[in-house]
């Protein structure tokens, strides 16, 4: 679905993504986790086109997609969750998730769709009319999901879905994550820094470094790992 190469990404003169290698399958939900500032939500912004990058390849669903734009890459079914959520405010939740299917003409389908992100969201139904704004941090993550949801994604890239939210919403968020990916079989990237939830809903993980990939292999390892439960599950 997904595959990184040799990944170089810099602003100016910082070097921020240092030669990564990533790659996802189909069906899956990988995680990448690290430490503030290690360059995890610059792997999502290099991969949706936003900061591209200088050397190495993004390669999805087996085309070449470094040097698109952010527009196109949407249009061919990777979106993005970014970190903060970015809703519109002033509009209604409804009109937030027409924005959200804004490239796609396939009505009765997106009717079905927003059928649907109705039902794995009661709440946003409740408040269709209200606008983005006025919604909790909660419902605004929950919207920033929906919205992307209502684009179709083969996958989905998720900055931080748990960031500033109460636990009891940080659990809600994460089984809504594990149900899209096994119900509509969408792949799933997601950054965390809650490393603990990230892995108990990931089939694998990566860890990052300053800007590197420092370990890779299957959630439960990672769980296990001595030296990842010491620097990233407080342990
Ligand atoms: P956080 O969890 O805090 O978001 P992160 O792992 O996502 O951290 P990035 O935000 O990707 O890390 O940052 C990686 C490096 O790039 C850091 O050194 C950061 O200071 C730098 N950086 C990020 N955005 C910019 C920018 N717009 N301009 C210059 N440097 C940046």
């Amino acid at each position: 679905m997904l595959k990184l190469e040799s990944v170089n990404t810099y602003y100016g003169n910082i070097h921020a993504l240092k030669g990564i290698d990533i790659e996802i399958n189909k069906g899956e939900i990988v995680t990448l986790i690290g430490a503030n500032g290690a360059g995890k939500s610059t792997t999502l912004m290099t991969i949706s086109g936003v900061v591209p990058p200088k050397t190495g390849t993004v390669t999805f669903k087996g085309e070449n997609i470094s040097s698109k734009n952010p527009d196109e890459i949407v249009q061919m079914g990777l979106v993005q969750v970014p970190e903060g959520r970015h809703i519109f405010p002033y509009l209604t939740v409804q009109e937030n998730l027409d924005m959200g299917a804004f490239l796609r003409k396939d009505k009765p389908a997106i009717k079905k769709d927003l059928e649907y992100v109705f039902e794995l969201f009661p709440r946003l139904s409740e408040r269709r009319k209200q606008t983005g704004g006025t919604l909790s941090g909660g419902e605004q993550q929950m919207l920033a999901i929906s919205r992307a949801i209502m684009a179709k994604p083969d996958l989905l890239l998720l900055d931080e879905p748990s960031l500033g939210l109460a636990p009891i919403i940080v659990m809600q968020i994460f089984e809504i994550i594990k149900k899209i990916n096994r119900e509509n079989n969408t792949t799933i990237f997601l950054v965390e820094q809650n490393a603990n939830m990230a892995l108990k809903v990931a089939h694998r993980g990566y860890v990052m470094e300053t800007g590197r990939i420092t370990i890779s292999d299957k959630s439960e390892n990672l769980l296990a790992n001595d030296s990842v439960r010491k620097a990233y599950l407080g342990m």
